[in-house]
């Protein structure tokens, strides 16, 4: 049976995405193979991975394979989901595929001179725009580098996309590829402009690209960008995997089955998060929380202000905290009604999640949930983390009234959020 990719959400193209090339637009045609070969096997520690190889999300990945095999990949594609779940990867295993000079159906062969330079970030037709801060943490070169993403006061880098660097890149659209395949521009989070500057300065190349060139979109908010953006995208929604699937992943990539299925389980089954996971670290900075936790909610205010204190450092050293933090608080939550602990992600810390459950009500656990994700996106900004600490888990111990998530510091911009 046939499948064909969801059609667009715009009403720019009617026609279904088999007749796209009717309406104009330019569908991805790949190289014929000719017989199909026997895989090779791909160098050892090659940081590229396949479509075939991609952990869970089989919808999606089945999808983008039909169509890269049969040449009606759309030329502007948005990726969506939470992070960590493969959507960057699957967007370079796209891209590799299409360049490959000889692919295993929809897989890249890793083997020929365009699959090498792609897993060495060197192809100079597959290029990523991203903001500075996310290229530094990534260890990725940075491709459209702007002067203005290193000019904060607070001497780090830009987290968000400038208008600069999409200059930079519709610059370069206006070449033809370089090698003679397809020019693949992969764009993260174009959502963390918020002034919308640079979804708007693409607006046109997503909706005629230039020939030869395709576009794929990751975003892990696609609510924030505008409806324009995604109206010229195919839209593809990805979930994380099981735990299970993640774990066996991450055994795969060489990690001990013990320490796959830790990471596996603290990262929320999400293999990206999960193979960056530093697991000593992380289990460290998980016995602050829970005892930061303890002190806020079983001690006066001002524990829970020392505890706030202690956990400070670990906002710059550990970036997965808010994650961690995440994991705890659901436990906490879910505790009271799943009296076997099935559904417990932190199951080695039972006993202390029990205590927790017991002095956190179910609806103060969900509240601070809330106040978690909105730290995380505050702790992107130049906010005062000392006090976010702070307000987070004097509310939790109950010695604040729960406020509308929005302060001062942030400004008006978060309010309601
Ligand atoms: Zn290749």
């Amino acid at each position: 049976m046939r499948q064909d990719l969801p059609k667009r959400s715009s009403s720019a193209c009617a026609r279904p995405w088999r007749g796209a090339s009717a309406c104009g637009r330019e569908t991805v045609a790949r190289k014929k193979t000719g017989k199909k070969k026997a895989k090779a096997a791909p160098p050892p520690d090659s940081p590229l991975l396949c479509l075939s190889e991609l952990v869970g999300n089989q919808r999606p990945r089945r999808l983008l394979a039909a169509a890269l095999m049969e040449g009606r990949l759309f030329p502007a594609l948005l990726l969506h989901g939470p992070p960590g779940i493969g959507k960057f990867t699957t967007a370079r295993a796209i891209a590799a595929a299409i360049n490959c000079a000889s692919p295993d159906g929809a897989d890249a062969c890793r083997q020929c001179p365009s699959c090498r330079k792609v897993a060495a970030w060197t192809h100079p037709d597959i290029k990523v725009l991203e903001s500075a801060a996310d290229a530094q943490a990534a260890g990725r070169p940075d491709f459209f580098p702007d002067a203005q993403a290193a000019s904060r006061s607070d001497g780090r880098v830009s987290t968000r996309l400038l208008i600069g660097q999409v200059r930079r890149l519709l610059h370069e659209t206006a070449f033809k590829p370089f090698e003679g395949g397809r020019r693949v521009f992969i764009i993260r989070h174009l959502e963390s402009d918020p002034s919308m500057g640079c979804a708007n300065a693409l607006l046109k190349p997503l909706e005629e690209p230039p020939s030869g060139t395709s576009f794929i979109l990751t975003s892990s908010r696609p609510e924030l960008l505008p409806d324009t953006i995604r109206s010229r995208c195919q839209s593809l929604a990805f979930l994380p995997p099981s735990r299970d699937e993640t774990a066996e992943f991450l055994a795969g990539r060489g990690i001990a089955p013990e320490e796959a299925t830790l990471r596996a389980a603290l990262s929320g089954g999400r293999p990206g998060a999960a193979l960056s996971l530093d697991a000593e670290g992380g289990l460290g900075l998980r016995d602050g929380i829970l005892a930061a936790l303890d002190a806020a909610a079983g001690s006066g205010p001002m524990d829970a202000v020392t505890a706030a204190e202690e956990l400070l450092p670990a906002v710059d050293q550990m970036p997965g905290l808010m994650e961690l933090f995440a994991l705890v608080a659901r436990d906490i939550m879910v505790m009271p009604y799943d009296t076997q602990g099935r559904l417990i992600t932190n199951q080695d810390r039972l006993p202390e999640l029990k205590k927790l459950a017991a002095a956190i009500p179910p609806r103060r656990a969900a509240r601070l949930l809330q106040r978690i994700e909105w730290c995380e996106r505050a702790l992107q900004r130049s906010v005062n983390a000392s006090l976010m600490l702070q307000t987070l888990l004097l509310e939790t111990g109950g010695h604040l009234p729960s406020e509308p998530l929005t302060t001062p510091w942030l400004g008006e911009e978060e309010a309601g959020a």
